[in-house]
Order: C-alpha cells, then structure tokens, then sequence
C-alpha cells in the first residue's frame, strides 16, 4: 500500500490536536509536511501549566484516569513513565447542607454500588431518603433496552432526590460543570447503559456489574510532576510539526482532490480537532446534517481560581471539597492540590472551581478580582481558611466543557457519518467520545486511522 500525502494540516493545538499531529508523523514518516494550526497564542487547550510561587501548576486539567490506557501508552512512548505520579490516599469530602460529608465508599459516580455504599449515605442524606435507597433491590426495576435517560432521571427513581442532589450531583459538577439532569447515562457512563441494557436487576447490581474494581489495579488517577506541560512539549517534539499560532481557521473547502484552508496551504489529510462548537462552522458547506449536530452540543463555561498560601499548615486533611447542588455557593469544587498530591506538598496549593452549565452570565464574564474575591468567600466557608494567599491566578474556560446530554450519541454518530463521506477528513476532540483526555487520545488516533485510511491508495 502506498500513500500519496504531501501535507497534513491539524486544525486545533490541545491534546487531541497535537495527538493527531504525532500520529500522522509516526504514519506518514519524515517527509511529509504537518502544520499545526492553533487559534490561541499557545497550544494546549484544556491543558494548560503555569508557574506560580516558582513550581508548576495546571490550571485545567488536572490528572487523568488510569483505568484507561492511553496516557499511559502515550506517555511510555514518548518516554514519560518516570515523570508520572499519583495522589495521596487523602480522601475528599461532600459539602452538603452546610457541613462536609465523607463519601459514600464503593460508589461510582456518586451512584451506590453495594449495599455498603447505601450505608455510606447515612450523615449525607435524610434518615427517610437513606431507608428510600436502601429499599431500591426490593423495588421492582425496568429498563428499556436503549432508553436514553438523563442520570437524574435515573437515579432519582432508584435512589430518591435527595441522592440526586447530595451524591451524584457534587460528582458530575466536578467532570462536566453541568448536573445530572443535563447528563446522559449512555453518553457519559456507557458502562452502565451497556449493564443496564444486559438485563441488571438493579441499578445497584448495574454500577457493580458495570465497575468492578480490579485487585490491585492501584490509584484511580495520575498525573505529570511538572504538570501537563511535559506532555504538550514531548508531543509537540515527536510530532516535529510546523506549529502556527493565533492561526483561526473560519474556512474549509476543496481544491481538487485536497483540502483548502485559510490558515495553511492545500492538504491530502485535514485533521479538525476543535471543540465541538467551533467544528460546525467549518462543515457547514460539506456535511450539513453534521455540522447541525455538532452546532447541538452545548457546553458549560467555568473558572479556575488558584492559590498558594506558601505551606499545607492551612489545608485541611481532605483532597477536595465536593459541593452538592443547591448549596448557597458559586464554588462547585475545590481541590487541595498540596494534600491531594504528595510531589506538590509543602506549597500550599489549593483550586476552586466555579461556573455552572446554564449560568447566566456565564462565570466568564466576571473580572478577576470579583472571581478571586468570590473564591475567597467559598473557601472559608467550605473549609475555614481565612488567611491572605501568597498568590492568586485565574483561568476562564468559556464553553471549555461539552455537555453529555442524552442524545448526544445520536450527534455524535451524525457528526462521524458526515465525516465518512469527506475524503482525508478526520475529527476528533473531547466532545465525541469522553471528555476526559484519555477520551480525546483515543479520538485522535481513530481521525488519523480513518484520515490516512482515506487517502492510502
Ligand atoms: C477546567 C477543566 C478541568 C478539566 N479537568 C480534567 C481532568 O482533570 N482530567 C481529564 O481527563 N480531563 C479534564 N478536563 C477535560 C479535558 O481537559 C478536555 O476535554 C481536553 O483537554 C480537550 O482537549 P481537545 O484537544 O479536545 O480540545 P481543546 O483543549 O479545547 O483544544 C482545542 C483547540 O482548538 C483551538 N481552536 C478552536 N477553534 C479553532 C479554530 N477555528 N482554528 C484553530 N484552532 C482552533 C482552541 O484554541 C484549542 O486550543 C477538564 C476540562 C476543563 C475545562
């Protein structure tokens, strides 16, 4: 099989992006030219580290789930296994109706998956809504093979409101920014839809069913030392493309049997690996029916706020503080980054996250000092710290989160059959397939499988 690519052009530098770019080298070799092109001023996306009190921090993303191999697999290609960590065994908590809350233990997204999870409620919830949910085997259950509910519509029959608001909510705000009534089951917990639709007897035996911790598989998350940075350079290294900046793509048509942009010249292979709203735009004159679909995925906007206070003496012991839907605050998280990771002890690092899907105005819009000044309130109820930061950063995410509304398989399938019919065309990005970044490697090795695919003659 030969393949005739003279240039291969990546359309968007995050993680999926320059992914993609090093895919296309390792499959294409040394000759050919790959361009990335990158709206911003840098590349990265969602990853983003900075220096703060002269150590490294991500102000977005923050970790990775191990469950998942592809960061793994990634970072032992490009050499990167030694640079890896993982947090402490310090646990979070739930902050519900005006106190903190240990979590439910063995639950999965804040779903209870044993009938110690249930138990694990108790404090949390109403004694009348641990007894509704302790109650869910004997209840009689039915799933319709294929149903496409929200996770609150779910859960809310099993388990009670109460569960809704106080367990799964906290969860689903800290990975969406959104809640579980704006969250599919089938788009964001595939696992589960796949147990419930094999027949599980309850949604208690699904989660089981569906997340069966395996023995000795060690921590759930990991991250870079030196933060996300190490990962961007490595890739962008292996990739040896020509990266543009502040290079905006609004346009994308043919010429002849290639692809025209207006960011770099013609290509055989045009990667998009923008997020899902900005990708509609540039399909809109070839696959209509896609780009409609991608124009229905809405996103959450949200804000990072950092502080370091220069030593942990102020952190309490938790490595994160959970909010719960419906508290009478503007943070939905906080993380004690020096306690929740050990190689970042000693800094006094914390984040708060702000910013709910649906938030009019989005968090966005506010400047910084009311941001830091909101924070700042919210942590000292959250967890009593009420001393001066050494330092403070804020980092907006405007529509930075897709939201995993049911239906949102069905776009997504629209999205990918769009793209079958446009030769050397491939897409990938955290709104396809999983928002986190294990998600978006998996989707931009698949652009780059179908792309070359395309083209190989
Ligand atoms: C605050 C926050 C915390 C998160 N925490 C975690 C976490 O801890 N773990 C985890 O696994 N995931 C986390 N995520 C999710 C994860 O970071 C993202 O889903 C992922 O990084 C998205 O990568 P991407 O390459 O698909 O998109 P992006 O990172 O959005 O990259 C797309 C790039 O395309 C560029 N672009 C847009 N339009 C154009 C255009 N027209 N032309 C050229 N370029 C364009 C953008 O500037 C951007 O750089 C978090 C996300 C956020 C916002």
């Amino acid at each position: 099989m030969s393949i005739r690519v003279r240039h291969a052009v990546v359309i968007g530098g995050g993680i999926a992006g320059l992914t993609a770019a090093y895919r296309l080298r390792q499959a294409l070799g040394p000759e050919v030219d790959i361009t990335v092109c990158e709206a911003s001023a840098s590349v990265g996306g969602k990853l983003r580290t900075l220096t703060m009190d002269s150590g490294p921090v991500d102000v977005g993303a923050e970790a990775f789930i191990r469950r998942r191999p592809e960061v793994l697999s990634l970072a032992g290609e490009l050499g990167l296994s030694a640079e890896l960590v993982t947090p402490s065994s310090v646990r979070p908590v739930i902050w519900a109706d005006g106190s903190a809350h240990t979590l439910p233990p063995g639950a999965f997204m804040g779903i209870p998956a044993s009938e110690a999870s249930i138990k694990g409620l108790k404090g949390l919830v109403s004694p009348a809504a641990e007894r509704y949910a302790a109650g869910e085997a004997e209840r009689p259950f039915t799933w319709e093979p294929g149903a496409d509910l929200s996770l609150a519509e779910l859960v809310r029959e099993r388990f009670g409101e109460e569960v809704v608001r106080k367990s799964i909510d906290p969860l689903i705000a800290g990975v969406y920014a959104g809640d579980s009534s704006t969250v599919g089951v089938r788009a964001a917990i595939p696992e589960l839809a796949r147990a419930l639709d094999s027949g599980a007897a309850t949604l208690t035996a699904a989660v089981r069913g569906a997340f069966t911790p395996t023995a000795g598989s060690g921590p759930v998350f990991a991250t870079f030392r030196n933060g996300y940075q190490t990962l961007l350079n490595a890739l962008a290294r292996a990739a040896g493309a020509e990266v543009r900046l502040s290079a905006s793509a609004r346009v994308l048509s043919r010429a002849g049997q290639r692809w025209r942009t207006d960011v770099a010249s013609d290509a055989d292979i045009v990667i998009l690996a923008l997020p899902g709203h900005a990708l509609a735009g540039l399909l809109s004159g070839h696959a209509p029916a896609a780009a409609a679909a991608a124009g229905e995925i809405r996103h959450a906007s949200s804000a990072v706020v950092t502080f370091s206070f220069g030593d942990d003496s102020v952190l309490p012991e938790w490595s994160g503080v959970l909010v719960a839907a419906g508290e009478k605050l503007d943070a939905k998280a906080v993380t004690l980054t020096s306690r929740k990771w050990p190689h970042q002890g000693g800094r006094g690092l914390l984040r708060v996250s702000l910013g709910r899907f649906g938030d009019d105005p989005p968090v966005t819009a506010f400047p910084d000092e009311s941001l830091v000044r909101v924070a700042r309130a919210d942590l000292r109820v959250l967890t009593g710290i009420d001393v001066d930061p050494r330092a403070a950063t804020v980092q907006r995410w405007p529509d930075g989160l897709p939201q995993y509304e049911p239906g949102h398989q069905r776009r997504v399938k629209a999205i990918e059959e769009g793209i079958l019919q446009l030769p050397g065309i491939g897409v990938a990005g955290g709104y396809l397939h999983g928002v986190g970044v294990p998600a978006c490697i998996a989707s931009a090795d698949a652009a780059v499988t179908k792309a070359i695919g395309d083209v190989a003659g």
